[in-house]
């Protein structure tokens, strides 16, 4: 059984209780968690509290850099590693897992490298006075990471917190945890101080609000559902505790009469197949100008038609998705879509060596879906493409706002004055043109607006969400 690393070592879970862990691209337990509880999460806490007070509050900030990039370059020589063991607990094919293990090891390197570039400023003021801003960290950071790319997440909000100088409590998904303790083990070993991470694994309800709730937290990063996000809201409001959240979106992919079909359509595809659309900036919605519409949908359905959905060692198109529950959900809107009397325009195919007791999607197109359908309306998180027309500019922006979502959106267009107008019009964090990074580019800052969430994660802004601004006003005549 795994236990959780806490203060740098391995710690049984007081429960003594364990969780399952289940390969999705078969169905079978191959591995234990430790199932934490409220008493883990306060050891966790103290032990980060202590580092912070002590030796990792002591490290300067070139010093964490240079610590994070000798994580990074470990990372690396233990990316196939990791990726191996993502692509096993998470159901993704190997291609999936190997970027997702070199994408961690670029957000090391990346706040690495941030780390000592994090500044105040000085505001000019009555005179007399000097005044000045500096970035503190909050302190100790709680970070509740989804199953969809623990590593990639870890990297992004723990990799940001880490930079700006704050100790961190870790609770992956109970779901996939196992990448992110190995991961923990490795920065032990490169000489991250005791309490710098720590990891404590069991359910979110368990141990994910026993995190939120717990008084010694300065801040929480949360990734994952609209309603978890508003539960710990609720519950960190109790304490005060400042909340990221990151919470997914139904993120429309825009194709104008004009686009680049042939360097489009890949994109698309990509964009909902990826990672079998458990991705929260899945491009899960696809709007074309109607007189480009039945072009669009029949090159699209050929597309559709040739993705080959396996088990993670296979390395095709499309994993499993995460588990049973996942598989039915996305089964649900599937029926809701036939009994609708919508059309399906293409699926893909599960190759005939999928274990029957792997939980298998074949990524799916349909077509006509009305603005109002629950299809175009909530996410669905599986390999599920909704495709609709639109008339013109206005219509676009009208179809593309209308959810409750806005975290991602791309636009296909050769017209330059177009591309701006839509990027300008389309409410969400991100707008793509003539290209879509599924959430991709560790540099970009991500995050939604409405129900997709609060505050950026990725890029140096999200430096500033790790930190506190204090103002310190110097009265010197
Ligand atoms: P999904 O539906 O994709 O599994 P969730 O929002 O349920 O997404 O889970 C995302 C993360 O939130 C996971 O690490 C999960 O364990 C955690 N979580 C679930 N419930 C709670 C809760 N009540 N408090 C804190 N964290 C939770």
């Amino acid at each position: 059984m795994q236990q959780h690393f806490i203060a740098n070592r391995w710690v049984a879970p007081s429960s003594g209780e364990s969780i399952p862990v289940v390969d999705p691209s078969d169905g079978q337990v191959f591995d234990a968690l430790a199932r934490g509880n409220a008493a883990d999460i306060d050891l966790a806490v103290r032990a980060a509290r202590s580092a912070y007070e002590g030796a990792w509050g002591r490290f300067t900030a070139a010093e964490r850099g240079r610590l994070m990039n000798k994580l990074s370059l470990k990372m690396i020589e233990h990316a196939e590693e990791l990726a191996q063991l993502e692509a096993r607990d998470c159901g993704k094919p190997l291609k999936q897992a190997r970027a997702d293990a070199a994408a961690v090891a670029r957000y090391f390197e990346f706040y690495g490298g941030a780390a000592d570039k994090l500044h105040g400023e000085t505001i000019p003021y009555q005179n007399g006075y000097t005044v000045l801003t500096i970035r503190e960290p909050h302190g100790v950071t709680g970070h509740i990471i989804p199953w969809n790319y623990p590593l990639q997440i870890f990297g992004r909000s723990v990799g940001g917190a880490l930079a700006a100088g704050n100790a961190c409590v870790v609770k992956p998904a109970e779901d996939a945890c196992l990448s992110l303790l190995r991961v923990a083990e490795l920065a032990a070993e490169v000489g991250f101080p005791e309490g710098a991470i720590n990891i404590v694994t069991g359910y979110g309800h368990e141990v994910g609000d026993a995190l939120v709730r717990h008084k010694g937290l300065d801040h929480v990063s949360f990734t994952g559902s609209p309603t978890i996000g508003q539960v710990v809201v609720r519950a960190a409001t109790e304490n005060y505790t400042p909340v990221t959240l990151e919470l997914g979106g139904k993120s429309p992919q825009i194709v104008f009469a004009d686009a680049d079909f042939d360097a489009m359509l890949p994109v698309v595809v990509n964009a909902i197949v990826q990672n079998a659309g458990q991705t929260c900036s899945a491009g899960s919605r696809l709007l074309v100008q109607r007189s480009a519409y039945e072009q669009v949908v029949e090159r699209l359905s050929q597309a559709f038609a040739k993705l080959r959905v396996g088990p993670a060692a296979l390395d095709l198109d499309c994993g499993p998705l995460i588990r049973q529950t996942q598989l039915q959900r996305v089964a649900a809107f599937l029926d809701e879509v036939r009994g609708d009397g919508l059309a399906i325009a293409a699926q893909g195919q599960v190759v005939a060596e999928a274990p029957k007791t792997g939980y298998y999607q074949a990524p799916t197109l349909v077509r006509d879906v009305p603005v109002d359908h629950r299809l175009a309306q909530q996410e669905v998180f599986g390999p599920v493409l909704a495709a609709m027309p639109f008339d013109d500019e206005q219509d676009a922006v009208r179809l593309a706002n209308a959810t409750e979502y806005g975290l991602a959106a791309s636009v296909w267009t050769r017209d330059g004055g177009r591309q701006l107008r839509i990027a300008r019009q389309v409410r969400s964090g991100q707008v793509f043109v003539n290209n879509y990074g599924a959430g991709g580019g560790i540099e970009l800052p991500f995050g939604g607006i409405k129900a997709s969430g609060w505050g950026r994660e990725k890029g140096f802004e999200a430096l500033y969400g790790f930190t506190v601004l204090k103002t310190i006003s110097i009265k010197h005549d």
